[in-house]
């Protein structure tokens, strides 16, 4: 069933020698399948028909490209549980996860069909001539935003669905017109060679050209380093580390036409814990967080890494039940032995730190690939004074940071590197009184939640899925939601052109019917 090749447009091709093997973390053995490196000649073929596929593919109608999208949602769907076995042997993540990512991703693939089906998107523009205004003519102009060119893709590996092959950023670029390449993640290539099939037989079926599509595999970064190099690709998605976006970022920034990469990484989601919301129930509060940082095995870009409080009764409440309901919970197994081993050192880099204490206690040890919970506490001061405590731990790791006061409080927010979220904790009137607090966490963050916890990311078009640097390399964008799209699209103008030559989308007879801005009104009307 898993060939291990990698899919060239439409062929599948193994023409390197050197394989590879994916790992299954609960079971700390080899997954039985061989998975093929891309050699560079295969890098150059994807590129070569991902360039020739762009210029019929970026012209083709929103409603054709829904109904490829549509059909790649229905191919996987077919894949039914071969798909979510491999899944689970791949990520040692449960059967229910492996269903509700795959639910996610399907939801994505419609969301995005039903959105260039619909045509706003492209947000046309248009302001009609006035030959004969004075003191000069003014000439007619229609803008929208057109596809970008090809686009690689590589995803992260605690999502092995919605954030990698056919996930929400080849969803978004497909949508958009973007050839798509995916450097597929060597922890789930297998997973990632079947979703690939799902997408070739629905471009097939549809009649999408041949390198729409590529899926390449690779064990180290080099294929990567060379695909966004590479002169015929035109943008980059990346979910995953800060040290691989930023490494990225800059290949892109160093090639003689530098490229956008959008890349999303590491954050640490402060949450802001109130005094008065403490008072009354820090113990409540201790409970849902011990269970937000655990999730998943805090594999999530959204966990909870950073508590911040003031310092009060209620604070050490908090910290004590936190400490008490943290070693309750069963340890759980992680990703893949790479993950689990960059938590260990990333975890014990953390505790060598001077000033921090340790929260929960342990005697047994774990098995193999498993990771144990720990939460910490530090003055606002050591904080503030030590860099390295602001870093992630991807993990189920947390920090809870103890202020002086409300002043301390105000200065740590604004001293934070860019987050995806920022969390308040409240008691009902009780943030009015923080608007400081409140300024510098949006500042510094992509997404504010009220009363919650960050993990859990709906996909909605008002989800803003991004932040400032380095939870991000592009703040003004988000990789969740329908949104996301405008990441592979550039503003384009047409003056004065023939209406019959224009897209449909500026014709003046407006035949797809969708709303356009016409000389500064928003209508569905003809011109
Ligand atoms: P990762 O180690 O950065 O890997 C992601 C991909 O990038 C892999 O295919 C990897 O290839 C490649 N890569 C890494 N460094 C590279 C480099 N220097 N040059 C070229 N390619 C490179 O991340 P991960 O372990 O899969 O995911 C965990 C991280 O993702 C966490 O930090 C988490 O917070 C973040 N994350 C962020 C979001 C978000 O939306 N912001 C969502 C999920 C996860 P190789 O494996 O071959 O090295």
């Amino acid at each position: 069933m898993i060939t291990g090749k990698n899919y060239i447009g439409n062929q599948l091709s193994a023409t390197a020698n050197r394989t590879f093997k994916t790992f299954n973390p609960l079971l700390n053995i080899e997954n039985d399948w061989n998975i093929t490196e891309a050699s560079n000649s295969e890098v150059n073929q994807a590129a070569d028909l991902a360039a020739e596929a762009f210029k019929t593919y970026s012209k083709i109608s929103g409603a054709t490209k829904a109904t490829f999208l549509r059909e790649i949602a229905n191919e996987i769907e077919a894949l039914g549980d071969d798909l979510l076995e491999v899944y689970s042997s791949e990520s040692g993540l449960p059967n229910g996860r492996a269903m509700g990512e795959r639910g996610r991703t399907l939801g994505q693939l419609r969301a995005f069909a039903n959105h260039v089906e619909e045509g706003n998107w492209v947000e046309a523009s248009i302001d009609t001539a006035e030959p004969d205004r004075e003191p000069l003519p003014k000439v007619d102009l229609r803008k929208m935003n057109i596809a970008l060119g090809p686009v690689v893709v590589f995803g992260a590996s605690n999502f092995p669905l919605a954030f990698s092959t056919a996930g929400g950023d080849t969803a978004a670029a497909l949508a958009a017109g973007c050839p798509v390449i995916v450097k597929s993640h060597p922890m789930h290539a297998g997973t990632g060679e079947m979703v690939a099939s799902a997408v070739i037989k629905a471009a097939e079926k549809t009649g999408m050209p041949n390198g729409v599509f590529s899926n390449l595999n690779s064990s180290g970064i080099e294929v990567g380093q060379t695909l966004v190099q590479h002169p015929k690709v035109k943008a980059v998605g990346f979910t995953g580390s800060i040290k691989g976006g930023r490494a990225l970022y800059d290949l892109a920034a160093k090639r003689d036409e530098p490229i956008p990469v959008f890349a999303e990484m590491g954050s640490i989601n402060p949450v802001v814990l109130l005094p008065k919301a403490l008072h009354n129930r820090a113990e409540a509060i201790a409970k849902t967080y011990a269970g937000s940082i655990t999730l998943g095995s805090g594999q999530f870009c959204t966990n909870p890494g950073l508590i911040i409080g003031i310092k009060s009764q209620g604070l050490t409440n908090f910290v004590n039940n936190l400490a008490e309901d943290i070693v309750k919970i069963e340890p759980s197994c992680m990703l893949h032995p790479n993950i689990a081993g960059a938590y260990q050192t990333n975890k014990k880099n953390a505790l060598a730190q001077s000033g921090l204490q340790v929260l929960a206690g342990y005697e047994d040890s774990v098995e193999p690939n498993y990771a144990r919970q720990v939460v910490t506490t530090v003055e606002g001061d050591t904080f503030l004074n030590n860099p390295t405590l602001h870093h992630e731990v991807f993990g189920p790791f947390s920090l809870v940071v103890q202020c002086e006061n409300k002043a301390q409080l105000e200065t740590i927010i604004s001293k934070l590197e860019g987050q995806l979220t920022g969390t308040i904790i409240s008691d009902d009137n009780e943030i009015s009184e923080y608007p400081n607090v409140v300024n510098a966490l949006q500042n510094r963050v992509g997404r504010i939640i009220f009363n919650g916890v960050p993990t859990g990311v709906e996909v909605c078009p008002s989800m803003q899925h991004g932040g400032p640097y380095p939870a991000s390399t592009d703040s003004r964008f988000t990789a969740v939601g329908v949104d996301s799209i405008k990441r592979w699209v550039r503003p384009f103008s047409y003056q004065d052109w023939p209406n019959e030559l224009l897209p449909d989308e500026l014709k003046n007879e407006n035949p797809l019917g969708i709303s356009r801005l016409v000389n500064s009104v928003k209508t569905t009307a003809n011109i």
